[in-house]
């Protein structure tokens, strides 16, 4: 008598780079837990879902997104945006400050089914309005209140962020070193990582690195703005080389206005990947050219990287990151919690824009399934498909 299971993923091709895994299989899910993977497990099932053609993989965790809707402007709905779109984990960073934490908890961590995480502004206000930078009022930095906040939730903050361009800090550099390094300090203080902010930077990019902790990271890898990773002769700059060397992380956060692909395919073609991608998902830019975080994924792909090693670094990398590894994010393991997405890649391609004026065609992913918790949710439409809705 073969066990009953609530839901089985059927046919699709099973991969985890991190777990070793790439076969065509059925994923059986029961009590909130993956029970088998296998063949001929659908007999079984009070619930089949055809994964034939499709990929079956670890649940996308967003390392860098902007969630904190109906107090910040650039808030995007956190379960359409991320879970209805194959993202279980998203890591907020840095809309949420100390003084409106409290609110992020109530409106934004509680209330969803996406497991939210913050990278808490360092500034008390974090980011509310991008006309009115949150430093520009250096005072705003406190550092005793950021590390009361990380001390008393240290299920939700997961570390530190700033901004480092200068609508934010301003345009004098000795100034903007400072709250830097105050910002380093305090992560050094609550032994929790620093997400900087580059691009745009009144301070050079040498600079930043040099203050940077190992396991700290530089948000916008790929941005096309001035102090990017690469260097007038078009390689990637040797502060950045040297950095990596030390242990300082890159991701390659998208957003609205950093993320380019006349940066990111040299870089890529040097070998220069990001540590974690994650796509900064904000109410700025979820209808292009963002979008949600698998845009971002097929971007990359079609940029060189490959199928695995973007993978990868959305599951395993910023699971281990954002210290959901422990809890059995980012990985498939039967006995393990049932995080699964699953999402196939379009035949056709789409000219997807970059953040800089570029545009390319992408075989876009697109989501068939999202599992949290055990639970199947279902998609929603791509936003590049539906913009004239919003
Ligand atoms: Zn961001």
């Amino acid at each position: 008598m073969q066990e009953q299971h609530d839901l089985v993923l059927a046919g699709g091709t099973v991969v985890d780079p991190a777990g070793g895994w790439r076969e065509v299989a059925d994923l059986a899910v029961s009590g909130g837990k993956v029970a088998a993977i296998g063949e001929g497990l659908s007999s079984s099932a009070s619930e089949t879902v055809d994964c034939t053609g499709a990929y079956v993989v670890p649940g996308l965790v967003d390392a860098h997104t902007h969630i904190f809707r109906d107090v910040s402007k650039v808030g995007a709905p956190v379960d359409e945006a991320h879970l209805q779109r194959g993202v279980v984990a998203a890591a907020d960073a840095g809309t949420a400050g100390a003084s409106t934490f409290n609110a992020f908890l109530r409106l934004v961590v509680e209330p969803n089914r996406t497991r939210v995480l913050s990278f808490l502004n360092i500034s008390v206000l974090g980011l509310i309005d991008f006309r009115f930078g949150e430093l520009i009022n250096p005072r705003t930095l406190v550092p005793e209140d950021a590390l009361e906040v990380a001390k008393e939730h240290p299920e939700v903050v997961r570390g530190f962020k700033i901004r480092m361009s200068t609508d934010v800090v301003g345009t004098e550099p000795g100034p903007a070193t400072e709250l830097l390094e105050r910002a380093v300090a305090t992560g050094e203080e609550g032994g929790l990582p620093l997400i900087v902010h580059i691009g745009e930077t009144p301070v050079s990019l040498d600079a930043i690195l040099e203050r940077l902790r190992p396991g700290d990271i530089v948000a916008h890898c790929y941005t096309g703005k001035e102090e990017g990773i690469l260097g007038e002769d078009g390689t990637v700059r040797e502060c950045v080389h040297a950095a990596r060397a030390r242990g300082v992380l890159f991701e390659s956060a998208h957003g609205k206005s950093n993320f380019s692909y006349a940066v990111a395919k040299p870089a890529i073609e040097q070998g220069f990947f990001p540590d974690v991608v994650c796509s900064d998902t904000s109410y700025r830019n979820w209808n292009g050219p963002v979008f949600d975080l698998m845009t971002t994924m097929s971007k990359l792909v079609a940029l060189g990287m490959t199928f695995d090693d973007v993978l990868e670094r959305a599951t395993a990398a910023p699971a281990r990151l954002l210290g959901l590894w422990d809890e059995g994010f980012g990985r498939l393991e039967v006995g393990g919690p049932a995080n699964v997405t699953v999402f196939r890649q379009l035949e056709a391609e789409d000219v997807l824009p970059d953040a800089a004026g570029g545009s390319m065609p992408v075989r876009r992913f697109e989501p068939v399934a999202t599992v949290a918790g055990g639970a199947h949710v279902a998609p929603v439409p791509w936003r590049g498909a539906v913009s004239s809705l919003s």
